[in-house]
């Protein structure tokens, strides 16, 4: 019971809305990149930033779609989205900001050393706060990376209407029986 109490309290730290901050960045995407902007709502509210550089490449690489081969497959576009994401969440090559005094004074300077800061980098050492220099996530972020799963569901369509609205993806290359 204890058990089942602390999942549920971690479950309801998890809720955060994404659609306040539109998700994602049409910008980057553009660029090629996926960057997910989440809001953890608590007694405060931090955006997070969550970038995956080069995504958009490997979502129209030879691995996975357009090729009509796969589509016999029954692999659809949206399934393509979802594979891709938990491949980059999985390797960890991901760069993170959050909003909150931790990740600012604690993590900000390693994760920037660490040359996994998406924003503007932090170069002074947090001496005090954590002088040990341990960790480089605050715990907002360490619960969006370790819960894909929490996310993924409701970034995919997002991904999967920007790439074609944009023509990032174009329209007559996608299996369209889903
Ligand atoms: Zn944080």
């Amino acid at each position: 019971m204890a058990k089942r109490d602390t999942e549920r309290r971690f479950e309801k730290r998890l809720q955060y809305t994404i659609d306040d901050y539109g998700g994602i960045d049409f910008g980057e995407l553009e660029r090629g990149h996926l960057q997910i902007y989440f809001l953890v709502k608590g007694t405060q509210d931090y955006r997070i930033t969550v970038k995956f550089e080069n995504f958009v490449p490997l979502l129209k690489s030879d691995r996975f779609i357009y090729r009509r081969d796969v589509q016999m497959k029954g692999i659809s576009y949206s399934h393509v989205i979802k594979i891709c994401l938990q491949e980059v969440v999985d390797t960890f090559d991901v760069k993170v900001a959050c909003e909150c005094p931790d990740f600012h004074y604690r993590f900000a300077y390693i994760a920037t050393q660490q040359n996994i800061k998406v924003t503007e980098p932090e170069h002074r050492p947090p001496d005090i706060t954590n002088p040990e220099r341990v960790g480089y996530v605050c715990k907002h972020l360490f619960m969006i990376l370790s819960k894909p799963s929490k996310w993924i569901p409701r970034i995919s369509p997002m991904i999967k209407k920007a790439t074609l609205g944009l023509g990032i993806v174009d329209r007559d290359d996608v299996y369209t029986r889903e």
